[in-house]
């Protein structure tokens, strides 16, 4: 089983994790290369499948990280609802 430690949800194969990456990437969040002995990392889809189809293809379930560490949302969105100012009259 392996693990996306960006959501914490659980996929069974490469197949399935890497797909699940995409999603992440899609969401231009930047994930991590999941095999071992590769510091890539993107958040750019089209870079992401090439490396992983270029650079190690055919899959080999051995050469990926144990824990698989994906994503890294950035999200500078937040929402401030305690701005509402009340004019009060003087
Ligand atoms: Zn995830
Ligand atoms: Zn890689």
């Amino acid at each position: 089983m392996l693990k996306c430690l960006g959501c914490m949800c659980t996929v069974n194969d490469i197949q399935s994790l890497l797909q699940h990456m995409r999603r992440h990437v899609k969401s231009r969040e930047k994930v991590l290369c999941p095999f071992s002995n590769c510091a890539f990392e993107s958040n750019v889809l089209s870079t992401f499948k090439a490396h992983v189809s270029k650079k190690h293809h055919p899959y080999d379930t051995d050469a990926l990280k144990g824990d698989i560490l994906i994503c890294q949302t950035v999200n500078d969105n937040v929402i401030d609802d305690s701005s509402t100012t009340l004019d009060s009259v003087s």
